[in-house]
């Protein structure tokens, strides 16, 4: 941080939020809180909403949240002191002089150069491919059948064919070595010294969601190797957490992203009207970037080549989709490799028809899956029944396995009742009998152990927020080394001593962390709607409902933060300690009322 707490704080308690957010979105009152439209996503029903009282605002859509700091850090894509000093003159109160944590400053100048020289070398780049030395490239992208208005969109450029052209330009222009190698268009050889990372290669700029460029992708021209060179990971660049074209299809006002395998699959589309694509970034697809795609959609549409390769992916990033809960369909470009072939033999409104075609993701794995069994032979066709059956097994949810069992029934012509025989008797065999016959759980089943563990964390924060008073009431119990999640510990860190003075200050605690991922979350848990909300005139029964739900809550992250010391007490003697205590404390919080009164 560059000033005090104090000096943040009030530099945020002049702003009221409901006046600044006005300012840039048209708010309508409604109950305590005010609604409008979400500056973040894309949406036609109002989910953004204001809460004077918390003076904090949430996106119950796309999950975007904070105070007023993070807000204008978001909106007019500010730094942190950009937005306090925005803030601060409009509230007419002078900022002193920076003059602590070098450190942090230090850190964010940091950032700002490397994303100065991205933003640097991207127009140079840009600059190249229009000369005459870029003409190789320009033939390449022209061939490809891209607009200039297209690849200006997507900043296209061009590396050239001298090795350091772009060190000589950049350090011209006053960045030093060691900045332009950590950005990481240059790199270093004992030898040689410092060069150009990418030559002879068609570049793509790669943006962040606020059009920021992060880091390069390059395509050789020739027959270089290796065929598509991207940016090594940087401060400024975290692969796993972006994607590309995600700061054009965030706007696209579609109910689905396509996802595709590479820069010019995405720029194909977009040039052709589908303007919701977006591809991964040189590597795999990731839970990170899953996790990211959920912040604007539940439905993805794959659309990977239909080769071996593009369909291994597929089935890969199908799994990592469904652990994210977002709902997949493939996309189906046969008799063409990728979707810029199918679109140039078959036009866009054949595309737009496969995109509305698109398949359910069980029935493409199981389509794959039937290409590796000949089924004229009785033997291999069993086998493959054997592995339907299996597959599904998958399905938890009674209802939806039948569903899908009559499906898979009817289009591969097996009778439904040797089908299901099948699939009960493969539950057994494997032991999952009970698994398979379970009714729905009511909570998120999708959720890994340790993600529902954090959920009760989170719901813990919530509700304490929520119902300070409660908190003397748990206090000897838990404390903020009881949250295992980092965040969360350091939220608890920060609200605990406000609650034990009957004062917590969400709004607050946002400023405390930097990070807009950070921010982001931690300004979820202020806005997370508890299964059992307080109602103005509660019956006897409701209270004790409530009591019984907080207790569980309770008990659960006391019993997870045990479990973890009891895992650490090897080697930590503090955990050790906290061992002990803990498990007597367990046993007492176990057997205690807590009473609501
Ligand atoms: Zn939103």
């Amino acid at each position: 941080m560059y000033y005090s707490d104090e000096l943040v704080e009030e530099v945020r308690q002049r702003n009221d939020i409901v006046d600044i957010i006005s300012g840039y979105v048209n708010l309508k009152k409604k109950g305590g809180n005010y609604f409008g439209l979400c500056p973040f996503h894309n949406e036609k029903s109002a989910s953004f909403s204001v809460s004077p009282g918390k003076q904090m605002y949430y996106c119950f859509g796309c999950g975007a949240g904070g105070n007023v700091f993070t807000f204008i850090m978001n909106y007019e894509n500010y730094t942190f002191a950009e937005a306090i000093k925005l803030l601060a003159d409009r509230a007419g109160i002078a900022l002193p002089e920076i003059e602590d944590s070098k450190e942090a400053r230090e850190k964010e100048n940091r950032r700002k150069t490397l994303l100065q020289i991205n933003k640097e070398a991207a127009t140079y780049f840009y600059y190249q491919l229009r000369a005459p030395q870029g003409r190789v490239g320009l033939d390449y992208l022209k061939g490809r059948q891209l607009s200039d208005e297209t690849m200006n969109r997507f900043g296209l450029g061009y590396s050239n064919k001298t090795s350091s052209d772009l060190c000589q330009y950049l350090r011209h222009k006053g960045y030093p070595d060691e900045l332009i190698r950590e950005s990481g268009v240059a790199v270093f050889n004992e030898k040689y010294g410092m060069s150009d990372k990418f030559w002879n290669r068609v570049m793509f700029p790669i943006q962040d969601v606020n059009h920021r460029v992060i880091g390069f992708g390059g395509r050789v021209m020739g027959e270089g190797e290796p065929k598509y060179l991207n940016s090594p990971e940087t401060p400024v660049f975290d692969k796993s957490r972006n994607l590309y074209g995600l700061n054009f299809a965030r706007t696209a006002r579609q109910d689905n992203i396509i996802l595709c395998e590479g820069y010019m699959d995405v720029i194909a589309m977009h040039q052709a009207g589908f303007t919701q694509a977006v591809a991964s970034l040189g590597t795999a697809f990731t839970s990170g970037q899953a996790n990211l795609l959920r912040r604007y959609t539940e439905n993805v549409i794959l659309s990977y080549d239909s080769d071996g390769a593009g369909v291994k992916a597929a089935l890969r990033a199908i799994g990592i989709l469904k652990e994210a809960g977002l709902t997949g369909k493939v996309l189906n470009l046969e008799p063409y490799k990728d979707p810029d072939e199918f679109m140039k033999n078959l036009g866009r409104e054949e595309f737009a028809k496969r995109l509305s075609q698109a398949e359910n993701t069980f029935f493409f794995e199981l389509r794959m899956m039937q290409k590796q069994y000949d089924l004229s032979d009785p033997e291999a066709k069993t086998k493959f029944y054997n592995e339907i059956a299996k597959k599904l097994c998958g399905f938890s949810e009674e209802v939806e396995r039948e569903n899908y069992t009559e499906a898979v029934a009817e289009k591969y012509n097996i009778s439904m009742e040797s089908l299901k025989k099948l699939v009960t008797g493969y539950a057994a065999k494997m032991g999952m009998a009970a698994e398979v016959i379970r009714p729905k759980q009511p909570v998120q089943q999708k959720n890994t152990p340790k993600e529902q563990q954090e959920n009760v964390q989170k719901l813990l924060l919530t509700w304490l927020v929520e119902e300070p008073h409660l908190y003397k009431k748990i206090k000897k119990y838990i404390t903020p080394l009881s949250f295992t999640n980092e965040l969360y510990r350091q939220v608890a860190q920060e609200l605990f001593p406000k609650l034990e003075e009957g004062k917590p200050n969400p709004a607050a605690i946002i400023s405390r962390f930097s990070q807009e991922e950070e921010q982001r979350e931690a300004a979820s848990l202020f806005n997370t709607k508890l299964p059992y909300m307080q109602q103005d005139m509660e019956s006897q029964s409701q209270v004790q409902e409530r009591e019984k739900a907080f207790h569980d809550i309770v008990v659960k992250v006391k019993r997870n933060a045990y479990e973890q010391d009891l895992k650490a007490s090897g080697s930590d003697m503090e955990a050790l300690s906290r061992v002990i205590s803990g498990r007597q404390e367990l046993d007492e919080l176990e057997k205690t009322h807590i009473s609501f009164d």
